[in-house]
């Protein structure tokens, strides 16, 4: 009858083990998560405050790609726009139309000179 008592402890303090281990386990997998939240979130703060602008009618903070400040209501100039200047609109229209009816005219002569 002993024996079996002491059988039983014996289970017991196993099972409080391997309870403790598994515990153990939970904690450091949500220590590891928590880390990669926090590594993520300042990747995005670092990713925000990249695009932050000030606003040149109030000072406050606003996102670079806003075209009117969300605080004074006064147009901004985003970031990253510029108006295309005509004189380089026309030039590259120029280059565009002079390469497309090159490769027009070799696509023409390649038919031509297969189907011949
Ligand atoms: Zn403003």
């Amino acid at each position: 009858m002993e024996k079996k008592a002491e059988r039983e402890e014996k289970k017991v303090q196993e099972k409080v083990k391997s309870e403790e281990k598994k515990a153990q386990k939970k904690l450091q997998s949500e220590e590891k998560k928590a880390q990669k939240n926090a590594r993520r979130e300042e990747k995005h703060r670092a990713r925000v405050e990249r695009h932050v602008a000030i606003c040149p009618h109030c000072g406050k903070n606003v996102l670079d790609h806003m075209t009117v400040c969300p605080y004074c209501k006064s147009a901004l100039v985003p970031a990253g726009y510029k108006p295309v200047d005509p004189e380089k609109y026309r030039k590259i229209k120029i280059a565009c139309s002079v390469i497309g009816i090159a490769v027009a005219i070799a696509v023409a002569i390649v038919i031509f000179v297969v189907l011949r």
